[in-house]
């Protein structure tokens, strides 16, 4: 390994997809890897990437009551951590009055309340090193939305902001974190991890039907490529100053733009009325 310090990654989700790209790059660049998977056979699979560098963890993140000794547990075999990868998360597609409350429960107990429970495992560790990186993996559906994915839009979005607010309360000991939000990628994220609550209000198969086909047909065919994903990813651990939010895939940067500008003007259009709410100063009372 050249030029680049040793680190032990914990990276949540490296069964598949993204999380199983950052792992293998993280490894090929020589860095410990503690993965968590929910399937034994995964954990093997996972092992045999790099039996001295690759170390799974079987771990459900909405296991909160579990995650504190896993991570200890793993920290003393492995060694303290210095990059947290809170990847692993599902979507959930379904028009919002047809799904119930306990998918909207589990879409943020695997998305928003594990991470947070993540999170708190390892900032002890890291505030007493006064180091440490964490990236939590959102979206760009976590800045844009999409009808059909309320749940999982209101997911990343609950991420992004926890992600924003605890970089400026870490910041002081040397902690840094990132909100990664991904456009497409070709994952298992629109295949089997997808949850779709079926159909029952007639009244939204024209909004609804069309967007269910697209990302079924879309599903393997998605433009951005994981493992350029994990090259992005190794790139921000090494910077002096990584970003706060950083987007990946021309797809994402282009709805976003799109969103930004659509944003600035609807606030200029109704900036006088925004203004209106303040208290009359003494000032003007007199
Ligand atoms: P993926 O191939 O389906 O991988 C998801 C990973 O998360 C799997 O390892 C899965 O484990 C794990 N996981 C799901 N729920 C879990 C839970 N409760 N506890 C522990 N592990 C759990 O999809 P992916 O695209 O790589 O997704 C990774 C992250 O990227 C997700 O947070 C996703 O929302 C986000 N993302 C993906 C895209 C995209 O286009 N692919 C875009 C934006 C954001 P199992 O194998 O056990 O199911």
């Amino acid at each position: 390994m050249s030029g680049i310090t040793e680190k032990t990654f914990l990276i949540t989700g490296v069964s598949s997809g993204l999380g199983r790209a950052f792992a293998e790059a993280a490894v090929q660049a020589g860095h410990r890897v503690i993965g968590t998977v929910r399937r034994e056979m995964d954990a093997a699979s996972f092992a045999a990437l790099a039996p001295d560098r690759a170390t799974p963890l079987v771990l459900d993140v909405t296991d909160y009551a579990a995650i504190a000794d896993a991570v200890a547990h793993s920290e003393r075999g492995v060694g303290p951590i210095d990059v947290l990868v809170n990847n692993a998360g599902y979507g959930h597609e379904g028009v919002l009055e047809e799904s119930s409350m306990n998918d909207l429960q589990r879409q943020f107990a695997a998305n928003v309340f594990g991470p947070v429970a993540m999170i708190q495992a390892v900032l002890p560790g890291m505030r007493e090193r006064r180091r440490g990186h964490i990236i939590n993996v959102t979206s760009m559906g976590g800045f844009i939305t999409m009808p059909g994915i309320a749940f999982y839009c209101g997911s990343k979005f609950a991420l992004e902001g926890i992600s924003e607010a605890l970089g400026k309360e870490v910041a002081a000991f040397g902690i840094k974190v990132t909100a990664l939000a991904p456009g497409q990628f070709r994952t298992d994220w629109a295949g089997r991890s997808m949850d779709r609550t079926p159909r029952s209000i007639a009244d939204y198969d024209a909004v609804m039907d069309p967007i269910r086909a697209a990302r079924q047909a879309k599903n393997g065919n998605q433009p951005n490529d994981p493992a350029k994903a994990a090259q992005a990813l190794l790139s921000i651990i090494e910077a002096d100053q990584p970003p706060v939010r950083l987007f990946l895939g021309a797809d994402a940067l282009g709805l976003v733009n799109h969103k930004f500008e659509a944003m600035r003007a609807e606030i200029t259009r109704w900036e006088a009325l925004t203004c209106s709410t303040g208290f009359e100063t003494a000032h003007d009372q007199s």
